[in-house]
């Protein structure tokens, strides 16, 4: 076999869904999860669980101390200062959600925001209602042919009135990655702050947030090969106290009455309720693991796979999306429906992402009703593109 993948013995998914007869090409939506992951869910399950922050006994104390480690081990993963703050979130969505209404009290009407015309849903949603409902103004950074942002560009577009710039560094639909320091940077000395949607890219790259030196990243654990539900917030601590507390209810409290209440500062000030415990220190077990493979090798070999996808799709002459230079790409067939396509994709096992990627307006914005997505992990392999190849080229005869 060409391009084998040394680790994909460690991802029963899978090997389940190789007996199922199924190739897992959608890992930009979620990835498959490792058997480290799977065991420190079921160790956290097996030896007796306790509630987190909120008792004496013993197994309460080794749960929040699990908990708590959990949440320093993700912040060195990320590269974080020890004076940073890392808030665990439901995913990236609740995270830009958390921050949209955290800061909300700042803004004045005419104030502007920043995004990039590929930002996902979840980057665009939360500041565009935030706009509607405070008068803002919502300004989207148009994408070059290429994916690019045209950084010098955006840079001077940026005035005192910048209030918040929020990017993502890889597209889900776009597979570009980009640094955007010098961006940051501009954005910093206007006075705005900085967030970053790193959902996609810090599945491929650790993220290095003390160099990034942005005010807010956010990342989902479920992409990371970890478990559902669980993303991270993490906030500089120059940027921290700019929050105002968004949701409230337990172990959140300093000091509470009946018709009043002062509330913890982050983290535990914007994690009211019992937090997602087994999944956080799952996840922490899942980059503990990640930082021991070589991420150089796994970089190179899913760079392998990527280059073989995009040979083969302009082979075949596939509309591809700007230009992807990792892990994913978009494209359709000249004539032939997105959904036509992944249909016939579908009934030959092949697991491809079809739509508009939860990027409606850049789609509407190249003219497209949708689009394919083929997105590469660690565990995909020569034989998964093969497949993908001959499952296309029968689809494509049957089509066009
Ligand atoms: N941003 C990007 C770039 C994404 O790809 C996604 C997920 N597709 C999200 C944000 C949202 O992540 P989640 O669904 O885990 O909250």
């Amino acid at each position: 076999m060409f391009l084998p993948s040394p680790w994909r013995q460690f991802f029963p998914g899978i090997l389940a869904l190789d007996e199922q007869q199924q190739v897992w090409l959608d890992s930009a939506a979620t990835a498959q999860k490792p058997q480290v992951m799977i065991a420190a869910l079921s160790q956290h399950y097996q030896q007796g669980v306790a509630n987190v922050h909120r008792a004496q006994h013993m197994p309460g104390e080794r749960a929040t101390r699990a908990f708590e480690a959990a949440r320093s081990y993700i912040a060195n993963w990320l590269q974080a200062s020890e004076h940073d703050t890392l808030i665990f979130t439901k995913g990236s969505t609740e995270g830009i959600n958390l921050l949209s209404q955290a800061l909300a009290h700042h803004f004045q009407a005419g104030d502007e925001i920043f995004i990039s015309a590929y930002e996902h849903h979840a980057n665009l949603l939360p500041w565009q209602q935030l706009a509607l409902s405070h008068d803002l103004t919502l300004k989207v950074l148009p994408m070059e042919a290429n994916g690019h942002l045209d950084v010098d560009y955006a840079i001077a577009q940026l005035s005192p009135r910048c209030r918040v710039l929020a990017l993502s560094t890889l597209s889900n639909v776009v597979g570009h990655k980009q640094s955007l320091q010098r961006l940051l940077d501009a954005a910093h000395k206007v006075g705005a702050w900085t967030v970053i949607d790193g959902a996609q890219a810090a599945v491929h790259e650790r993220p290095n947030l003390q160099q990034l030196q942005c005010d807010f990243f956010v990342c989902s654990a479920h992409k990371l090969y970890g478990p559902d539900s669980v993303g991270v917030l993490f906030a500089h601590e120059r940027a921290v106290a700019a929050l105002r507390h968004w949701q409230f209810g337990g172990e959140m409290v300093r000091q509470c009455d009946y018709q009043q209440a002062n509330f913890l500062p982050a983290p535990l000030g914007f994690e009211p309720g019992t937090p997602s415990i087994a999944n956080v220190i799952a996840f922490a077990a899942t980059l503990e693991w990640l930082h021991s493979l070589d991420n150089e090798a796994i970089a190179a070999h899913e760079a392998a796979l990527h280059g073989f996808v995009l040979d083969g799709l302009r082979e075949r002459d596939m509309q591809i999306i700007g230009a992807p230079n990792c892990a994913l790409v978009s494209f359709n067939a000249p004539q032939v429906h997105h959904a036509d396509l992944a249909l016939l994709l579908g009934e030959q096992g092949v697991a491809v992402r079809a739509g508009h990627h939860c990027a409606m307006p850049l789609l509407q914005s190249l003219g497209l009703a949708g689009a394919l997505r083929v997105s590469l992990a660690m565990y995909n392999d020569g034989d998964d593109l093969h497949r993908f190849f001959s499952a296309l080229d029968q689809a494509l005869e049957i089509l066009q």
